[in-house]
C-alpha cells in the first residue's frame, strides 16, 4: 500500500516526544486524536493575520476571516458529500448537535405518547438529550438492543417502529464495540414507514468515506477533535426539508433576519442554527483537518487502521483471560477488552507509566457496560499514526504490566 507512514507521523510534533522516559504511544484517538502542525499553523496564521470577528463587519479582516470560515463549510459539504452547503452547520461538538436536534426537532415534531428508538450501543451524548426532551415531552425512548457479538437487532427494530415512532438516533460506529453499524439499511426501513434519522457519526468520519447523500442521513453529527482537528467545534448535518421547518435552538446574534420587541424574524439555515460568535479559531483551522485526510485519502486511512486493528485483535488474543467486546464482522479500529481477575484501571494506570496513552472505564456508555455487566474496559483505538511497531511494544508492555498484578 501507498502510504507514506513517516510522512504522516512527521506531521504531528505531539508524537515525536517522551513521556515518563518513553516514547509516547497513543492508543486514545476515540477519545480524542492528536493535531497535525497543519492545524497548528492555520490557527497561528489566523491570529497573526487575520483574526477578526465574521460575517458582520466591512473591514478587510472580518472580511478574510469570514471567508476562509465559509471556506470551510463547503469542505464538509464536499468531505460527507451534502447536497447544499447550507446543511452544515457548525456546532460545539457532537454532544451539540444531538442536543440541537433533540431540542428543536423535538420541539415541533415530539408530542405525548410519541416514541424516540435509541440504540443501546449509544454514547450518553445520543442518550441523554433524547430523555431530556422525552421527559418533557411525555414521550418513551424505545431501546433498540444489540447482540454480545455487538450488532445491532434489526428484526427488532423491525418490531419495534410504530406509528408513534417519530425519530430513530443511532451511532454509525460504536465507540467501545467498534462495530460499524448498517445504517443504510436503518434508514431504508425507517424511511420505508416516514420516519427520520439521526446518526451518530463521532467514531466514523475519520475512518471510513461518509456519503451522506447516498446513506439518506436526515442528520449526521461529528466532531473535529475526533478528525485530527481542534476541540470545541463539531457538525450537524441536516437535510434542508428538515432544518428549514425546524426552530431555533438558541437565540442571539447571527441567527436572526430582524429583531424588534413586537417580532423577530429568523435568519436562513445554516445561520439560523449558528446563534452568536462561533469558534471562528477552530473551525478555520479544522480545514486544515479536512485537507490532511482529503490528501492522504480515506480509502487508505482506512485500509490502514484496518491492518492495525486485525494485527491488535489476534495479539491481544494470545493472552489467558483476554475477553473482547464487540466482534462484529465490520468493525472500525477500537479495541475494548478485559483480562480476567484484572482492574482495567490498574492496567490503565500502569502502562502509562511505560508512556502508552489507553483509556479505561465506562467510555460513556453505559448501557454497553449494563449489557456485559462489567464496570469498564480498557479501550485502545488507532488513528492514521499508529504502527504494528506501536502495537508490538504495547503488547510487552501489556504483559509486564499483568506479570506486576
Ligand atoms: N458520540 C460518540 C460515538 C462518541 O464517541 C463521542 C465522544 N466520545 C461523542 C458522541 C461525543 O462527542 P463530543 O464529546 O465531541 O461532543
Amino acid at each position: 500500500m501507498n502510504y507514506d507512514i513517516q510522512k504522516i507521523r512527521s506531521y504531528f510534533p505531539v508524537l515525536q516526544q517522551k513521556i515518563h522516559n518513553h516514547p509516547l504511544i497513543y492508543f486514545d484517538n476515540a477519545a480524542s486524536a492528536q493535531k497535525p502542525v497543519q492545524v497548528l499553523k492555520a490557527e497561528e496564521q489566523l491570529h497573526n493575520h487575520f483574526y477578526g470577528n465574521i460575517h458582520r463587519a466591512a473591514h478587510f479582516m472580518a472580511d478574510k476571516a469570514t471567508g476562509e470560515f465559509e471556506a470551510v463549510r463547503t469542505k464538509i459539504q464536499h468531505f460527507i458529500h451534502a447536497e447544499l452547503r447550507e446543511e452544515i452547520i457548525f456546532t460545539k461538538g457532537t454532544t451539540e448537535s444531538v442536543n440541537l436536534v433533540a431540542n428543536s426537532f423535538g420541539e415541533k415534531y415530539i408530542q405525548e405518547g410519541d416514541e424516540i428508538i435509541v440504540s443501546e450501543m449509544e454514547h450518553h451524548s445520543n442518550i441523554v438529550p433524547w430523555q431530556l426532551v422525552a421527559g418533557r415531552k411525555n414521550a418513551t425512548i424505545v431501546q433498540l438492543p444489540f447482540t454480545d457479538s455487538g450488532e445491532l437487532q434489526l428484526d427488532v427494530l423491525e418490531k419495534r417502529i410504530n406509528a408513534k415512532t417519530k425519530i430513530i438516533a443511532v451511532a454509525h460506529v460504536s465507540n467501545v464495540l467498534g462495530t460499524i453499524n448498517q445504517v443504510e439499511k436503518i434508514i431504508k426501513l425507517a424511511h420505508s414507514k416516514n420516519i427520520p434519522v439521526f446518526i451518530d457519526g463521532a467514531q466514523a468520519v475519520q475512518h471510513l468515506p461518509v456519503d451522506v447523500q447516498q446513506l439518506d442521513a436526515d442528520f449526521y453529527a461529528f466532531s473535529a477533535h475526533k478528525m485530527y482537528g481542534p476541540n470545541g467545534v463539531g457538525v450537524l448535518y441536516g437535510k434542508r426539508k428538515w432544518l428549514d421547518k425546524m426552530p431555533p435552538y438558541q437565540g442571539g446574534g447571527e441567527m436572526i433576519s430582524e429583531v424588534s420587541f413586537q417580532k423577530t424574524t429568523f435568519n436562513e439555515i445554516p445561520y439560523k442554527f449558528e446563534a452568536g460568535t462561533p469558534n471562528i479559531t477552530s473551525v478555520i483551522a479544522y480545514g486544515a483537518a479536512i485537507d490532511l485526510m482529503d490528501e492522504t485519502g480515506l480509502q487508505n486511512i482506512g485500509r490502514w487502521e484496518q491492518n492495525l486493528l486485525n494485527y491488535a485483535t489476534s495479539k491481544l488474543k494470545e493472552i489467558p483471560g483476554m475477553k473482547i467486546y464487540g466482534e462484529a464482522p465490520e468493525k472500525s479500529s477500537v479495541i475494548s477488552f478485559t483480562i480476567k481477575n484484572i482492574h482495567p484501571y490498574d492496567v490503565g494506570m500502569l502502562i502509562d507509566k511505560m508512556g502508552i496513552a489507553v483509556r479505561t472505564g465506562h467510555h460513556c456508555a453505559d448501557p454497553v457496560m449494563q449489557h456485559f455487566n462489567v464496570p469498564g474496559t480498557i479501550r485502545i483505538s488507532f488513528g492514521m499514526y499508529n504502527t504494528t511497531e506501536e502495537i508490538d511494544l504495547f503488547m510487552e508492555a501489556l504483559k509486564k504490566v499483568l506479570a506486576m498484578l
